[in-house]
């Protein structure tokens, strides 16, 4: 790179970093390089979307995290690219906007070009979110799910504390490993987003992507991870959930069977269960669902991210 040191472009990030490591006791530069990059796949994001961030460095960083839209993110190091990854999402909820993905790295020590500790360096982009509007549909299902006895209402209770449990104990480290796969090859029967009107009364979001398989098709974890629910719910029917770590979930419901239990690790592509048409269905289907750090997101678009 020293050949390349009396570029123009080259040399105004150098004086940049000159000065900045020149304040006294500083800590964090915040370098205006144009060397940071940062890309983003989709590269049209949407609210209700994951995303893959691809970040590299001015210099070679030890580590590299961010925060956008109020989340934390971890980045991997993926050295065929060079470049960091994480995945990330907006929300549903997210109004149109540019919003500032803040990056922060730490330096290794003893960079010939640096300071003798390693130091942290800091950059920020702003990413743009574009709104998508989601149909809305009416559907009808059996009465006790629009108007649910003060038994069945315990039973929602008590699966929403299973719930709340079960996503505390998540894996801070990334278990997925490479694209996710289908967990079932099928026609797709209805897609993430939906404004839903149940029996004329009661309006739901439909957070996830529908597959129209019959009862007793095997369903394929999409991704490597860990089994943290596989139990019968009230809505949700028999349901999987699986912990790709760095809360990134994807769960499985209306299942007739299990083939896996709770605490099993799972690879890619192996049976977890049976489809079948349990819980609040309008018939056998298979329903997939992602959840990022407490957002649901659209698993079409996960699953055609071609991920390290
Ligand atoms: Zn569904």
């Amino acid at each position: 790179m020293l050949d390349r040191r009396f570029h123009p472009v080259t040399l105004i990030a150098f004086t940049l970093l000159s000065m900045a490591a020149n304040v006294s006791g500083a800590t964090s530069v915040h370098s205006t390089a144009a060397r940071w990059t940062v890309v983003i796949r989709p590269a049209r994001l949407v609210n209700g979307t994951p995303v893959l961030f691809r970040v590299t460095t001015p210099r070679p960083v030890r580590t590299l995290s961010a925060n956008w839209l109020g989340h934390e993110i971890a980045f991997s190091f993926d050295a065929i690219h060079k470049s960091w990854f994480a995945l990330a999402g907006a929300s549903l909820e997210t109004k149109p906007g540019a919003y500032p993905i803040q990056l922060r790295a730490e330096t290794f020590a003893g960079q010939s070009a640096g300071p003798p500790d390693g130091q942290a360096i800091s950059f920020e982009k702003k990413i743009r979110v574009e709104r998508q509007r989601y149909p809305r549909v009416q559907l009808k299902v059996a009465g006790r799910y629009t108007a649910p006895s003060p038994e069945d209402q315990r039973q929602i209770e008590q699966d929403r504390e299973t719930k709340a449990d079960a996503f505390k104990t998540l894996s801070p480290g990334r278990e997925w490993k490479g694209s996710f796969a289908l967990p079932v090859s099928a026609e797709i029967s209805d897609v993430f987003g939906v404004e839903r009107v149940f029996n004329g009364s009661v309006q739901s979001t439909h957070q996830g992507l529908d597959f129209r398989v019959p009862s007793g098709t095997p369903v394929a974890a999409a991704n490597s991870g860990r089994v943290i629910l596989a139990r019968p719910l009230f809505f949700e029917g028999n349901c999987v959930v699986i912990d790709h770590g760095q809360g990134l979930l994807t769960l499985y419901f209306h299942l007739s069977k299990f083939s896996v239990k709770e605490g099993d690790d799972v690879s890619k592509g192996q049976p977890i269960g049976l489809s079948g048409g349990t819980g609040r269905a309008t018939g056998p289907h298979l329903h997939l669902a992602v959840r990022w750090q407490g957002v649901y997101l659209n698993p079409q678009v996960l699953l055609k991210l071609n991920l390290p």
